[in-house]
């Protein structure tokens, strides 16, 4: 079998694949690495968990290394575009790993927290550039970021770009680099439209395909559980609780669907959290490195939040709700089984899920199997919004005060002096109360 040190890899990071424990590139690897470094162009056709990272930050930081001239501020050398904050964040990890010692300098930028130091790192000159495609055109439209002088673009989870919805940011990035230079696309699927922008932005692309679109990972023990919407909880419980999970990603539809999970589980004593689009970058930070170091055991998950997710020794994947694209299906449970692990991958099916089903069982061309569970009644209150969360048994605190609306086409601003007037003790001046009457009956005496 090949090793990385015939792929004619630098010094610096044949020492560091061996720091990272790594001595045999993954087929993505090496495969691509020796037309990266002759300077071709590439398709990668490959999902999360094959090494593809590492396939195109390796040869990217090789021939970015030994750089005798000043960097120019705003002016990046290269430019990875990621969907998710998470994975651009991983990439820039994986820089750092694999990229020590050579000097170059990389920053990662992405939505959903203060720019200042992005503009920072951007003015003080960067060799890579990690970025998710809205925050970049922000800068770029603020003329913090200039891509005229680009050598190596690289346009990451292309498919998940299209389902995020940043197509159309992409296009209006994609004029900005400039004419010569070497482009990477990777795409787990190649859905038209990204198979139409590969075939505008590559020229004369090596075409590297490790896993073929719609086809799961053989190491994983895929199975469906048929069971009522109601008992979904229920089932989640008993798998976390009876069989042998080390991490459990779960993954829900809906952000609202992932926050409910983590208020059961957390009423049963189950330490989860939940990651998604509503929570701050940092709360999703926090709870992605919880889960990695093992502090928490349940990660709950809406698909675009989890997307990048790499974490080692995650045992199951559990689809609370079967996703609405098959596509998807396949992604999900990609983070399970990765580098050479096995996992499980349990799909709930209500009855409103069996379409989905057939059509994920036809995209990977498997009849799943399958078995039924019924729960049973149990004892869950559900918390309030001002019950405390962390301890279920918390007494509830009193109701918040009524406060009418403003009546329509009043200004809010005009009820704020009479709200805070001082109250009178005469009942008659109470203000009017805007409260329904409340309906009920009267029981008049019948004589
Ligand atoms: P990726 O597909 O890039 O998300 O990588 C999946 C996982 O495989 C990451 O945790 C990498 O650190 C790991 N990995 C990458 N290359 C290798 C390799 N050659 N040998 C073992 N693990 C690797």
């Amino acid at each position: 079998m090949l090793k990385f040190n015939e792929l004619k890899l630098h010094a610096q990071l044949l020492q560091n694949l061996e720091k990272a424990g790594y001595t045999t590139p993954t087929p993505i690897q090496a495969e691509s690495i020796p037309h990266l470094l002759e300077g071709s162009d590439l398709l990668g056709i490959a999902q999360t968990g094959t090494g593809k990272t590492a396939a195109f930050t390796l040869p990217m930081l090789q021939r970015l290394a030994n750089r005798d001239f000043s960097l120019m501020p705003c002016e990046p050398r290269a430019l990875i575009l990621a969907p998710t904050r998470e994975l651009a964040s991983q990439i820039k990890e994986s820089l750092d790993k694999y990229g020590e010692g050579l000097k170059l300098k990389y920053a990662v930028i992405f939505g959903g927290v203060g720019q200042g130091t992005q503009v920072n790192a951007l003015r003080n000159g960067l060799d890579i550039l990690v970025a998710t495609p809205g925050r970049l055109l922000d800068l770029m439209n603020q003329g913090h970021c200039r891509l005229g002088r680009v050598e190596i673009f690289v346009l990451d989870e292309a498919d998940r770009m299209l389902d995020m919805g940043f197509i159309n940011d992409i296009r209006k990035i994609i004029p900005k680099l400039p004419p010569k230079k070497q482009t990477l696309l990777f795409s787990a699927t190649m859905p038209g439209e990204i198979a139409s922008l590969a075939a505008k932005l590559l020229h004369n692309p090596k075409k590297v395909e490790v896993t073929p679109p719609s086809t799961t990972v053989e190491k994983i023990d895929q199975r469906i559980i048929h069971c009522k919407k109601a008992d979904k909880n229920q089932l989640l419980k008993k798998i976390i609780n009876e069989e042998s999970t080390e991490l459990t990603l779960v993954f829900t539809r809906t952000k609202h669907g992932a926050n409910k999970i983590v208020d059961y589980l957390n009423f049963f004593k189950i330490p989860c959290a939940a990651i998604h689009g509503n929570k701050s970058q940092s709360a999703r930070e926090q709870a992605l490195e919880n889960f990695k170091q093992g502090k928490i055991k349940v990660l709950i998950a809406t698909d675009i939040a989890a997307r990048g997710i790499d974490v080692q020794g995650i045992s199951h994947v559990v689809n609370y709700d079967l996703p609405v694209e098959a596509e998807s299906y396949v992604h999900r449970i990609g983070r399970t089984a990765r580098a050479g692990k096995e996992g499980d991958a349990i799909s709930f099916c209500d009855e409103t899920e069996r379409d989905a089903l057939k059509r994920i069982e036809k995209t990977i061309g498997l009849k799943l199997s399958a078995e039924n569970f019924v729960g049973v009644p149990e004892q869950y209150v559900k918390p309030s919004k001002e019950t405390n969360f962390r301890d279920p048994r918390a007494v509830r605190g009193p109701r918040p005060e009524h406060k009418p609306r403003p009546e329509r086409g009043e200004q809010r601003n005009e009820q704020r002096p009479a709200a805070r007037a001082p109250q009178s003790t005469d009942a008659s001046k109470k203000p009017e109360d805007n409260r329904k009457p409340k309906v009920g009956f009267k029981f008049r005496n019948r004589k």
